[in-house]
């Protein structure tokens, strides 16, 4: 295949997808295609999907419905689209997706995207591809290395997969059915890759994997390594300046971990820990395997170990059989660990989860008053840590440029979005920036010294 083909990934849902679309993107590269923003102009349509909600699931039939309507365009005027479904939705659905979907020509499930080259070329044949095996051969491998411009276009922080799948079947979950039991990519590749990314300007890497901190991939010494291991590895990575990681589970906050929080000031302070629930008996249900004390334990060893951190969480409201006071015990916990933000969700029921034939359901209108109640604790909470820094001054990666001219768009150690007023020039580079001012999602601030800027990068200014 050669020529000027064109590409359109879209991702729904979790970071992991984000990675894998962009890992999708590098392994057609060699094949001909570019990269578009514009179904309209692409030659091939991939809808890189999640399946951890109901709505995320129906999200994705009704923008096939669209790109149905693109593709029969395309046909109108000679043209023949490609249209494949990949990602999680693929993974559990498989050939169901064609049977509602006809104008689908692929689905290819999280682990096979490796050998989406030769699904196409099977569609360029005239068949359909469905591939939604769990291959033997690592599909890290068969990747390409991202071009150094693909990886510039992408920004300076970046995504890097270490681990895959989840061996925890909490009973909501579909994880561990999509994405297969847990494996760790080894040391050495991933290092490699922080070192690819750190060249083309990269400064911060967010590890990440559905359950991040059951990392024990291969060192170089043949031992497992632990993730805390990991963290002080890609530290040493030349021009990498921040460390993230998430997703994880409070089960696996080992040791060498929370000592990588006090002693790599690399490591940003802030933790994503979901808990789900504060209710020893719901957590049970979910078979998180741990409790509401142990959660608490594992805050209070964090904070001990780094008393700067911010925590973030998920949390299910309406699990089945969630009481008023079970759902209290989930209030009450928000109040004593003082999140910085959270995610909350109603529970939906997953098909194939152990969860889903549980009878004791809780009806839409319990769960949505439920979930107004705890966002409301939640944004109070995350108002009053927004609020409290207003007047300090403190380090911003400059990831972009803003909406205005002029204004240039970071983050702090704690994810928050800050704008200030700059040359472009800054973006790429580490700055402190004193706050002014704030609004509900973003935080305004001075640069508190000048920066003499690196090679500058050019971002896309946007959302
Ligand atoms: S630990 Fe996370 S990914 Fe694994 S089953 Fe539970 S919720 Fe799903």
């Amino acid at each position: 295949m050669s020529g000027a083909r064109k590409v359109y990934i879209k991702s729904f849902g979790c970071q992991m997808n984000v990675y894998d679309s962009n890992r999708m993107a590098d392994m057609l590269a060699p094949e001909g295609y570019a990269e578009t923003a514009s179904p309209e102009d692409a030659d091939l349509i991939i809808l890189n999907t999640c399946h951890i909600r109901e709505k995320a699931a129906e999200k994705v039939y009704s923008e096939l419905g669209r790109m149905r309507l693109i593709k029969q365009a395309a046909a109108r005027d000679g043209r023949l689209v490609t249209v494949a479904v990949a990602g999680c939705v693929a993974q559990a659905e498989g050939a169901e997706i064609v049977r509602r979907a006809p104008s689908v020509d692929l689905v290819v499930g999280p682990q096979s995207y490796h050998r989406l080259p030769g699904l196409l070329a099977q569609v360029h044949r005239g068949e359909r591809a469905i591939d939604t095996e769990f291959p033997i051969e690592d599909k890290f491998d068969a990747l390409p290395a991202p071009s150094r411009e693909a990886t510039r276009r992408r920004g300076v922080s970046a995504f890097v997969t270490v681990q895959e799948g989840c061996d925890k079947f909490c009973t909501f979950c579909v994880v561990p059915y999509t994405r297969g039991a847990e494996t760790s990519r080894p040391v050495d590749k991933i290092v490699t890759e922080a070192q690819h990314l750190a060249e083309a300007g990269v400064r911060e890497v967010t590890l990440i994997g559905q359950n991040v901190n059951a990392y024990h991939g291969e060192g170089p010494d043949g031992r497992a390594w632990t993730l805390g291991q990991l963290l002080h590895r890609i530290a040493d990575v030349p021009g990498i300046a921040r460390l993230r990681y998430t997703t994880s589970h409070p089960g696996d906050m080992e040791a060498s971990l929370i000592a990588a929080h006090r002693d790599l000031p690399a490591l940003m302070p802030h933790l994503h820990l979901p808990v789900q629930s504060g209710s020893d008996r719901i957590l049970a249900a979910m078979n998180r395997r741990h409790t509401r004390a142990d959660y608490l334990n594992v805050i209070a060893r964090v904070r001990d170990a780094q008393p700067a951190i911010a925590f973030s969480s998920d949390f299910i409201v309406g699990f089945p059989g969630e009481t008023d006071d079970d759902f209290d015990a989930t209030l009450s916990l928000v109040e004593e660990v003082g999140y910085a933000g959270a995610y909350s969700f109603k529970y939906s029921a997953r098909p194939g989860t152990p969860a889903a034939e549980l009878a004791d359901q809780v009806t839409d209108d319990v769960k949505a008053e439920r979930l107004q109640r705890l966002q409301r604790s939640i944004d109070r909470h995350q108002a009053g840590f927004n609020q409290r820094c207003r007047g300090q001054t403190f380090d911003v990666l400059f990831e972009r440029m803003g909406r205005h001219p002029g204004q240039i768009v970071g983050r702090s150690a704690y994810l928050q979005p800050v704008q200030v007023m700059a040359d472009a020039a800054i973006i790429g580079e580490i700055a402190p920036v004193t706050i002014t001012d704030l609004s509900t999602n973003s935080l305004f601030g001075t640069l508190a010294r000048p920066v003499e800027a690196r090679e500058p990068l050019l971002m896309q200014a946007g959302g």
